[in-house]
C-alpha cells in the first residue's frame, strides 16, 4: 500500500538538490550530439501547484525553493542562473512563483526530437495526475514498478542512458532493492548516468545504500549531501539529502560546488553541503 505523495513536500529543500544535479546532468548530456534516453523510475505527479491543500499544509518549499526564487536577481552562479530561468518557464506568470515543478518536467526540459523519456509511476492518483501533465511525445508515462521497469527497458535502442531513482524509502528494503537495480543497470549499460536520491534519517538507513553501492564494483561514484539542520539528539525526521550519481559527467561535482555554496546560506544558518567521491577519481 502505497501513501507517500510527493506534494507534500514540493519544492523542498531535497527538491532543490536533486532537481539542480539533475538539471546540471542533462545539460552536460546535451553537448553530444547522439541521443539519450532518460529513465524516471519514481516520477511523481510532474507539477505541483504550491497553493494546493497538500503542499499548503507543510509548505516545505519556504525552506526550499522560495528563499532561492526570491534571491534570484542577486544570484550569480551559472549553473544556478540557467536552473532559477528553467524554473521560471513553469511559472504561468514568470514572475510569481506559484508552481514547482517535478523530475519529469526537469527531464522534459532536456529533450531533444531523438531522445527518448520514460516515467514510471505505480501510485494510481499520482499516476493520474501525471497523466494529466503537458509532456513532449517523446516522453511515456508507464503506471507499474520503476525498478522492475527500468530492468525491462534493458537494454536501450540510445547510445546514451540517464537514469534517476527516487524512490520514497517506505519499506527499508529498498535501500538494496536500489543497488540491486542499479548494479544490473550497468551490467546492460556500462556508461549510463545514474542518479539516486536519498534521505538523511536519524537511523542512517541510506548506509545500506552507499556500502552496497560501493561494494558492487563500480569504477566512478560521486555523491553530495544537504544538511538543513545537523542530525543532534533528534529521533526522527529527515535533517538531510543525498543525491548520488553514477558515472558523473567530468567537471560535474565542481559546478555543483559552486552553485550550493550560494544555495546553502540562503537555507538557513545550519544549513551545510559536502560532497565526495565514493569510487574513483
Ligand atoms: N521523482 C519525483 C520528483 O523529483 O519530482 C518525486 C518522486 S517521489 C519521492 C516517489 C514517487 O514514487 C511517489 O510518487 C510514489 O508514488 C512513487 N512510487 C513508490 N513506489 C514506486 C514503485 N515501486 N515504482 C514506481 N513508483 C513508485
Amino acid at each position: 500500500m502505497l501513501s507517500y505523495q510527493h506534494a507534500y513536500h514540493a519544492g523542498n529543500f531535497a527538491d532543490v538538490q536533486k532537481h539542480l544535479t539533475l538539471y546540471a546532468v542533462a545539460d552536460y548530456l546535451l553537448r553530444k550530439k547522439t541521443s539519450v534516453t532518460y529513465v524516471d523510475s519514481h516520477a511523481g505527479r510532474g507539477l505541483y501547484p504550491l497553493t494546493t491543500k497538500e503542499t499548503q499544509r507543510l509548505q516545505e518549499y519556504r525552506e526550499g525553493v522560495e528563499p532561492l526564487w526570491q534571491a534570484r536577481q542577486q544570484l550569480t552562479d551559472p549553473l544556478l542562473d540557467g536552473w532559477l530561468n528553467t524554473l521560471a518557464k513553469a511559472q504561468p506568470s514568470e514572475e510569481t512563483l506559484s508552481h514547482y515543478p517535478g523530475s519529469p518536467w526537469w527531464l522534459a526540459q532536456a529533450l531533444r526530437p531523438h531522445d527518448h523519456l520514460r516515467l514510471f509511476e505505480l501510485h494510481p492518483g499520482e499516476h493520474e495526475h501525471l497523466s494529466a501533465q503537458a509532456l513532449p511525445t517523446q516522453a511515456r508515462r508507464i503506471y507499474g514498478d520503476g525498478l522492475a521497469g527500468t530492468k525491462q527497458l534493458l537494454p536501450v535502442a540510445t547510445p546514451r542512458l540517464c537514469v534517476l531513482m527516487d524512490p520514497s524509502y517506505e519499506r527499508k528494503t529498498e535501500y538494496q532493492e536500489v543497488v540491486e537495480a542499479v548494479a544490473y543497470t550497468l551490467e546492460k549499460a556500462r556508461h549510463a548516468v545514474v542518479l539516486i536520491w536519498y534521505p538523511l534519517l536519524p537511523a542512517e538507513h541510506h548506509a545500506a545504500l552507499l556500502n552496497g553501492l560501493t561494494g558492487s564494483g563500480i569504477r566512478k561514484i560521486w555523491h553530495s549531501e544537504l544538511l538543513l539542520r545537523d542530525a543532534g539528539e533528534r529521533t526522527h525526521g529527515m535533517y538531510g539529502s543525498g543525491m548520488v550519481v553514477i558515472n558523473p559527467p567530468w567537471g560535474l561535482d565542481e559546478r555543483l560546488e559552486a552553485a550550493m555554496s550560494q544555495v546553502t546560506p540562503l537555507l538557513g544558518s545550519e544549513s551545510r553541503y559536502r560532497a565526495k567521491w565514493l569510487v574513483g577519481e
